[in-house]
């Protein structure tokens, strides 16, 4: 192109129009990061918006005509059909973190008048979300033990819209069952006008659908910190909820309008390295975990270890039931819990003490919050990730003071043996 216009302007703007802007040709999706986008006509531009969202088109087959970043990009676009397809969901949709999507899958569903029951033991933050945002907006909420199924159903009431829950919890990995509970809200469907309705909510972020794939189970929808491992390798954070075609329009128009959008520079991290390495990832991730949880359980200062792979769960045959990967195989996950022996203050300072030397002398342990990373993580649910939960509601939700999460990486497990040895050695 011969230009009229000078090497500044066109330094910026590139080539007007290039045919070699082709997405076909690439192996790795480019990372296209444009708030706006051309809209070339005017006829265009109203033709994207009377797009956007539509419940009448499917998103899955349309060329979306791109509007704004915040709507939708291409990386997110991706990002989001491998997400529906790893849950065997109809469509997703990502949010900027696993908070916003879990604030757009309860804001779609809930107003003011409305109910939700919530199992007692979930992540800190969704805890706070339910009982101290969504009570101010008008919603008020029941935590119950979902593993109680009569307890369950005893508290649905004729306003209840959502059940809420996460099997494994966090942090105590105990379980729930996704079939009794989606029994539950279908028996009390009956009877009920379709848009009061319960949807079954579950964040499957511990899980990951390596582990377990609940909309095939019945779940309604699942939500993902894609922060954990998902994204795999702590470098990003992002969310994402996956469930029917019906809901998408809501979820979009949410996203929209309260703006957690995922950047598309983090979709495309998520889309090349987190997804595909995803499977590899937990298989090592997991076998590690089994092995931990059984060089732990032993130990004389360790009064209980928490992971479904071992012989003394308390829900072995729900684990083994209920959490399988793609090829059928047993896989409890890669999340370890336990608590160090003696009362409340004794156990506490114990776990205290094993964290601070870990810190200190560990290359293969590192202590910090979030999971789901390459490298294995240790913390202390109490103090830190569930400190928002009060503390009679901890007690409830079975997280005690001496109690210690572990989040295995993918490091030689004999350094992680040799860095948890070392550490309990010194208590
Ligand atoms: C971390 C986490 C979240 C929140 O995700 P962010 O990406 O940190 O916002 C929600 N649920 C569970 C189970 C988590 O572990």
């Amino acid at each position: 192109m011969k230009s009229r216009y000078r090497d500044r302007s066109v330094l910026i703007h590139g080539k007007f129009r290039s045919e070699k802007w082709d997405f076909e040709d690439h192996i790795l999706p480019p990372i296209t990061t444009s708030a706006a986008f051309r809209l070339r006509t005017a006829e265009r531009g109203a033709e994207a918006f009377r797009q956007f969202a539509n419940p009448e088109l499917d998103r899955s087959t349309l060329h979306p005509i791109y509007i704004y970043s915040r709507l939708d990009d291409p990386c997110q676009g991706l990002l989001e059909e491998n997400l529906a397809f790893s849950e065997k969901g109809e469509t997703a949709v990502c949010f900027a973190t696993g908070m916003a999507a879990v604030s757009a899958v309860l804001g779609i569903h809930l107003q003011a008048g409305d109910h939700i029951v919530v199992h007692k033991t979930i992540y800190g933050c969704s805890f706070s979300l339910i009982t101290r945002w969504l009570k101010r907006f008008g919603v008020e909420h029941a935590l119950v033990d979902f593993r109680d199924l009569p307890t369950l159903r005893g508290a649905i009431r004729p306003e209840t819209r959502v059940l809420y829950f996460e099997t494994p919890c966090n942090p105590t990995l105990e379980l729930v069952d996704i079939v009794g509970v989606v029994g539950a809200a279908r028996e009390s469907d009956e009877g009920r006008a379709p848009d009061e309705r319960i949807a079954v909510i579950l964040d499957n972020t511990f899980a990951t659908p390596f582990c377990q794939r609940p909309l095939v189970e019945g779940v309604d929808f699942v939500v993902h910190s894609l922060t954990k491992n998902l994204g795999g390798f702590g470098a990003d954070m992002g969310g994402a909820v996956i469930g029917p075609r019906a809901k998408e329009t809501d979820l979009l128009l949410f996203r929209k309008d309260f703006g957690g959008s995922i950047s598309p520079k983090t979709a495309w991290q998520i889309l090349v390295y987190g997804l595909p390495t995803l499977a590899l990832r937990m298989e090592c991730q997991q076998a590690s975990a089994q092995r931990i949880a059984e060089f732990l359980e032993p130990h004389p200062l360790v009064s209980r270890v928490r992971y479904p792979g071992l012989d003394s769960f308390p829900q072995s045959d729900l684990a083994r039931k209920q959490m399988r990967d793609v090829d059928g195989n047993f896989a409890p996950g890669s999340m370890v819990y336990f608590e160090m022996e003696g009362g409340p203050d004794e156990a506490y300072c114990r776990a205290v003490k094993l964290m601070n030397r870990l810190a200190e002398h560990a290359l293969s342990v590192t202590m910090a919050v979030s999971l789901g990373q390459i490298r294995t993580l240790v913390s202390h649910p109490a103090s830190m990730t569930h400190s928002a939960i009060p503390p009679e509601d901890q007690e409830r939700a079975g997280i005690l003071p001496g109690g210690v999460r572990l989040s295995v990486g993918i490091e030689d497990v004999r350094d992680i043996f040799g860095d948890l040895e070392d550490a309990l050695e010194h208590l």
